[in-house]
């Protein structure tokens, strides 16, 4: 079985998503246009993962938890977590390294916590689109020693992707997947860079609205038996993303 995914998306948590953007919602929405694999990576914060896999168990997609980490160089990138609790751990020992500026919703928009029947139980205050004060090195550790896998996001974007941020990709972090907003533009990318080269490749929308979340077209280059379980599936997709 061919598993579509899309491993990038932002929930109404995310200020510069749409309010509906809800768990709910996302899910629904990624499974009619038949995707078999999701995660939300909200801005530098993990709080509506717990309701979004209540909401793709209940529409048979497969959650992943994550998170859009903005380093101190205010580069985006993606971070996803073998479980959910280990993304609820990082996301606790992310607290003290957010900037200290609060949101204000008039301006950047609403940080929306939501449950698993789409109610909204909180809203959060420091404003996640701030980059952390972790630097590129430090990031990738902290990530890491949750268990988690850690890659660029978006590197064909000029906001905030590594190469338009750095000049280019740093081999001391060793990554071993990239991002592309746009996987029509990989080999024009790993020609130029030869630390994108022969990593594995992740083409995910980065969906900020319902409508853009992806249509079945990205899957990953092995197949899973039918009928095989959520861990299974997430413990492949990560040994594909650490393998690369
Ligand atoms: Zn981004
Ligand atoms: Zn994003």
């Amino acid at each position: 079985m061919k598993l579509y995914y899309d491993l990038h998306m932002h929930s109404c948590l995310s200020p510069c998503a749409d309010d509906d953007m809800t768990p709910m919602n996302m899910a629904g929405m990624g499974m009619l246009k038949g995707l078999s694999v999701m995660a939300l990576t909200d801005h530098n914060s993990c709080r509506n993962c717990p309701a979004f896999f209540k909401a793709c168990e209940g529409y048979g997609v497969v959650p992943i938890a994550g998170m859009e980490l903005s380093t101190a160089e205010d580069v985006h990138m993606v971070a996803l977590f073998p479980t959910l609790d280990a993304a609820l751990a990082f996301e606790e020992a992310l607290e003290s390294h957010r900037m200290a500026m609060d949101n204000d919703p008039a301006i950047f928009g609403n940080q929306l916590v939501m449950n698993e029947k789409d109610e909204v139980v909180a809203e959060m205050k420091p404003l996640l689109i701030a980059a952390t004060d972790l630097w590129m090195g430090d990031a990738v550790e902290m990530v890491r020693s949750f268990g988690g896998v850690i890659y660029p996001a978006h590197i064909d974007r000029d906001s905030n992707g590594i190469i338009a941020m750095l000049g280019d990709i740093p081999p001391e972090y060793g990554f071993t997947a990239m991002e592309y907003r746009d996987g029509g533009k990989r080999e024009a990318y790993e020609a130029l860079y030869q630390e994108a080269a022969g990593k594995s490749v992740l083409v995910s929308s980065d969906a900020h609205q319902l409508y853009k979340i992806s249509e079945a077209e990205n899957c990953f280059p092995f197949e899973v038996e039918e009928g095989a379980s959520a861990e299974e599936i997430r413990a492949k997709i990560f040994s594909y993303i650490q393998n690369g």
